[in-house]
């Protein structure tokens, strides 16, 4: 075992402090890698801030996970010390049930993906996440970053650019459709980004039009406010697609009428109430209300690839792990431009 920095939460009202965790030896089939950069994802507020339940303190959280090899087991055969690797949401899954085995691993059953953090690993400890120095994970968890992506840049993809890629390819976004990302924060803003790199036409719904240059900056082809009451008339019936990545409750049916005849509205953002949906809002239009989670390896790595091939980076602003706190208030006030990504060289060896 070895002893690393990080930071963790130790209950739902304290802030974050610095702590040190273990991390298994490894085994021949891990890889193990300093961690260089870790994304602010807001998944790790509702954790942490137990919105999703009691996680089980402490819970150091994190990622989106990026950094470089420094030891591979003896069995280890896809990575070697030096490679830019990163980590996203889980580390492991049965890898034997039907959604393992078609590469959907977010979605196993048996009992459930473990995740990077606030999980119980196979060696029955639990799992702590990249707000730390390093990181050790079995090898067929672990995603290659292309060279061309910086490592810092590259960290918000692990989680928010999958959460993204996935229900637009999953839903054919592309030349033709018309895609509305709800929401311009972490997953919104690389959204908008996919979405234009794919061909749609891409339309920003936020609460106001305070981001409104950096949207049409980012790939958006249009930019409403929904403060507004007028936007809903306006674009009634215009969307294919529309990707709701709000972390707080809505007015499902009034999205859900800016679809057109079998338009499908996907629940990315978790929030920690239900929200009810009137029949007529889908009915009337042969409306589908969908869900979908993150991504499978093998499509993350894809998702990887295409961003280094259309140049998708996500905005950051990176910080060191003394600003974890005041960036958690940020995050939750809307003022993030668009991900915060922490530096983790003060946590390292
Ligand atoms: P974020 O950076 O905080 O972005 C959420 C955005 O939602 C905000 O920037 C804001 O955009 C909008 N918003 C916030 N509060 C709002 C309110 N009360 N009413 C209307 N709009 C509001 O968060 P994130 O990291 O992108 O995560 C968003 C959600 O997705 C979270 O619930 C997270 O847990 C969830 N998530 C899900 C998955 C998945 O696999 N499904 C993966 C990762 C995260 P504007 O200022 O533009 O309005
Ligand atoms: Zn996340
Ligand atoms: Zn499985």
């Amino acid at each position: 075992m070895t002893t690393v920095s990080a930071y963790a939460a130790t209950s739902a009202n304290e802030p974050l402090t610095k702590t040190t965790i273990t991390r298994r030896d490894v085994g021949p089939h891990d890889v193990a890698f300093d961690i260089h950069f870790a994304g602010i994802c807001h998944s790790d507020i509702h954790t942490v801030k137990a919105e999703w339940g009691e996680p089980n303190y402490p819970v150091v959280p994190g990622h989106e996970i990026a950094g470089v090899v420094t030891e591979v087991g003896t069995d280890v055969t896809k990575f070697k010390v030096g490679d830019r690797v990163g980590v996203g949401c889980f580390v492991d899954s049965c890898r034997e049930c039907d959604q393992c085995r078609a590469g959907e691993e977010q979605y196993c059953t048996n009992p459930g993906m473990i995740g990077t953090y606030n999980s119980v690993g196979r060696d029955g400890e639990p799992t702590q996440g990249g707000y730390s120095g390093a990181i050790v994970v079995d090898e067929n968890y672990v995603l290659r970053i292309p060279d061309s992506l910086p490592l810092d840049a590259a960290a918000p993809l692990l989680c928010a650019g999958i959460t993204l890629y996935s229900p637009l390819r999953h839903w054919n976004a592309g030349p033709g459709t018309s895609v509305a990302v709800i929401g311009l924060g972490g997953l919104g803003h690389v959204g908008v980004k996919l979405a234009h790199a794919m061909g749609a036409k891409v339309t920003v719904l936020s609460q106001s039009l305070k981001k409104m240059e950096d949207g049409l900056r980012l790939g958006a082809d249009e930019y409403y406010a929904t403060s507004d009451p007028g936007t809903f008339e306006t674009l009634a019936g215009s969307f294919d697609l529309i990707l709701n990545t709000v972390s707080a409750n809505l007015d499902l049916n009034a999205y859900l009428k800016l679809l057109k005849l079998d338009g499908t509205l996907v629940e990315l953002g978790m929030p920690e109430r239900p929200m009810s949906v009137a029949a007529s809002a889908l009915v009337f239009a042969r409306r589908s209300l969908a869900g979908s989670l993150i991504g499978g390896i093998a499509e993350t790595q894809e998702m990887l690839d295409f961003c280094a091939e259309h140049d998708v980076r996500p905005e950051i602003e990176v910080i060191t792990p003394d600003y974890i706190n005041e960036a958690y208030q940020r995050v939750l006030a809307s003022d993030v431009r668009y991900r915060f990504v922490i530096d983790t060289a003060t946590l390292r060896g």
